[in-house]
């Protein structure tokens, strides 16, 4: 599933190939936003945005377009009329004189008033964006600070959106490795500067991924293994599906556990069961 650095690269294909153009036509399957297409037609897209795992495609008529992946959703950016051969069923298109842009499999696909977008009900729950430029790491940490949170296991809590948006599995267990702190403890069993560094280690993450296109890994040691002709699936996690291999810092083996209804990948000696964490486990 992708996590929010995958999905703001994508915003940021669309809004490279769309943004400043008149939409030319657009198609939708569902009968439900049929009544749109008249309306979209020969508006201007001003920006193409991700909130979380959401793209939002803002339109110069008040209007905005909203859509999100879920697990299959996906994104081509082709030169108009040029379809593809494709078993995928295509959702949304939106064309402009020489580009388009086909959304195929996602189901939740919505037009709003722009106005409104702050009320609809994912955009609403959504925490602190870890990739909003705006969102500073004292936000972060506040959140992190707020007792509301404090009795989750973090495996499944950095994961939640409403708490924190941006992350999803892989970067859950790779901020939980480098900052050192196991899977199933809470904010509770943690002291002020633990939660502190997992705050700023969850930021720094998150937008490493995006800036790279998906490396976690220390980006000198991912560098180096690059070069030795290590495939990027290897080289770009510290421990995320890195089960039965040797934990870079310390050399135990990874192993996998599921915590929270999470599959969780971890080294047992950089992140051990504190005392906390075990009375509750
Ligand atoms: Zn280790």
């Amino acid at each position: 599933m992708p996590e929010g650095p995958e999905i703001k690269r994508i915003a940021d294909e669309l809004a490279a190939a769309l943004a400043g153009r008149k939409i030319t036509r657009v198609f939708f399957t569902f009968k439900r936003l049929h009544r749109y297409r008249k309306k979209l037609t020969g508006a201007k897209i001003i920006a193409i945005s991700a909130r979380s795992k959401a793209i939002i495609t803002r339109l110069d008529n008040g209007l905005s377009i909203y859509s999100h992946n879920q697990l299959y959703g996906r994104w081509q950016i082709l030169p108009e009329g040029d379809y593809p051969q494709s078993s995928r069923s295509l959702r949304l298109a939106i064309h402009t004189k020489d580009t388009m842009a086909l959304l195929y499999s996602a189901s939740d696909i919505e037009v709003l008033e722009t106005g409104r977008l702050s009320q609809h009900p994912y955009l609403k729950k959504l925490g602190p964006e870890l990739l909003d430029e705006n969102t500073t790491t004292e936000d972060i940490i506040s959140r992190f600070e707020d007792t509301h949170f404090h009795r989750r296991a973090l495996a499944g809590l950095l994961q939640d959106q409403s708490f924190i948006a941006g992350m999803g599995n892989y970067l859950c267990c790779e901020a939980l490795y480098i900052s050192g702190i196991y899977p199933a403890a809470r904010l509770a069993d943690l002291d002020r500067k633990q939660r502190e560094r997992l705050a700023r280690n969850c930021l720094k993450l998150t937008r490493q991924s995006y800036r790279t296109g998906g490396i976690t890994n220390q980006l000198k040691r991912a560098n180096a293994l690059r070069k030795q002709g290590v495939a990027f699936e290897d080289y770009r996690f510290y421990v995320y599906r890195r089960d039965g291999l040797p934990c870079y810092q310390c050399g135990a083996t990874i192993i996998k556990e599921r915590f929270a209804g999470k599959t969780a990948y971890l080294c047992p000696q950089c992140q051990p069961v504190c005392s906390h964490t075990r009375s509750h486990h």
